[in-house]
């Protein structure tokens, strides 16, 4: 049974927050007419959200409740939701009422007026300074790095036709960046404001550390994007400058010992072993890299391009 729409909330550790989240979220749906399921994926939660979700499944008829063996993190709670939705087009949201539903619809209409992916925008964030100021940095990085143009790529609530997220696994801390992955497969990706409200109830669960991690993050992204499908090109450029610059520091200390009467032995010769080292270290690389992905790409399992089939216009 296909349904108009998903939503996808994963939950850790939220018991305060789970009532009048089902609340919002029913005011919000249901003037809208859209068949859905509210898709609640508990990230093996420790402090009794189980047990109050599993008593709120009563009430909620449209209420699917999904529990991961162990804690796992938001993205793999999303992925699970992912696969267990029917609907059209799947929303996803966090569960600490920071987003808001009544801006469930804005998205999902912009998503029918032709695009794949609508993204939130929290323009007025209601975070500490120090996150807001370090996640604009981020993001005007990630901009550069994925050439999408967003300009809130944390925000949880965004809106997706599930057909451009088949065959996606989300890993990691993808799901940040999976709107600049999904453009990178020829997805159509939108923007809108959104509403954004300080947490009150329960903790955030990313501290400063995870802060600390974004550059590592913007870097793979970055990367994968660019080179993932083609590794050889990054490690083989540069393996070929380290050898290049081995070939010609060694001509020097040659020409340097025949004609000038230098020493053959100096630090330069270190130099030129270290580089030439490094080129050939990064060339076998590069082939190890390709040799996966040809190992991957010629599995009939994982195919490497996605496309749809259009529809005939209806008259
Ligand atoms: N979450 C989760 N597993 C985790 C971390 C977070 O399921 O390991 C959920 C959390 O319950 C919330 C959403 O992901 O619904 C976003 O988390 P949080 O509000 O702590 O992030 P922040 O808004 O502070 O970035
Ligand atoms: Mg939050």
């Amino acid at each position: 049974m296909s349904l108009d729409l998903s939503l996808i909330i994963p939950v850790y550790n939220e018991r305060d927050n789970l009532e009048k989240l089902l609340a919002e979220l029913q005011s919000a749906l249901q003037p809208t007419g859209w068949t859905h399921e509210i898709i609640l994926v508990d990230d093996a939660s420790t402090d009794g959200s189980t047990e109050l979700l599993k008593t709120l499944q009563n009430r909620y008829p449209a209420l699917r409740l999904l529990r991961l063996m162990r804690h796992s993190g938001q993205t793999p709670a999303l992925a699970a939701g992912f696969d267990a939705a029917r609907g059209e087009v799947i929303v996803t949201m966090d569960a600490d009422l920071q987003n808001d539903p009544r801006d469930i619809p804005l998205l999902v209409n912009t998503l029918q007026s032709g695009y794949d992916v609508v993204s939130g925008w929290r323009k007025d964030r209601k975070d500490s300074w120090l996150r807001c100021f370090i996640s604009r940095m981020a993001n005007r990085i990630l901009r550069r790095a994925t050439e999408v143009d967003l300009h809130d790529f944390g925000c949880s609530l965004k809106a997706y036709r599930r057909s451009v997220l088949q065959g996606i696994v989300p890993y990691g801390e993808m799901h940040r960046i999976l709107p600049a992955y999904l453009a990178a497969l020829g997805s159509r990706i939108s923007e809108k404001e959104v509403r954004h409200r300080p947490r009150l109830s329960g903790k955030s669960k990313y501290g400063f550390g995870r802060t600390l991690k974004v550059p590592f993050d913007i870097l793979a992204v970055s990367f994968l994007l660019r080179y993932s499908r083609t590794p050889m090109r990054a490690l083989g450029g540069l393996g070929l400058l380290g050898l290049t610059g081995a070939a010609l520091i060694t001509l020097y200390v040659t020409v340097r010992a025949l004609f000038w009467g230098g020493i053959w032995v100096s630090p330069l010769l270190f130099v030129s072993t270290i580089l030439a080292l490094f080129g050939l270290q990064c060339i076998a690389l590069g082939m190890f890299a390709e040799m996966l992905l040809w190992m991957q790409a010629t599995d009939p399992k994982n195919r490497t391009y996605s496309a749809e089939e259009l529809k005939h216009a209806s008259n």
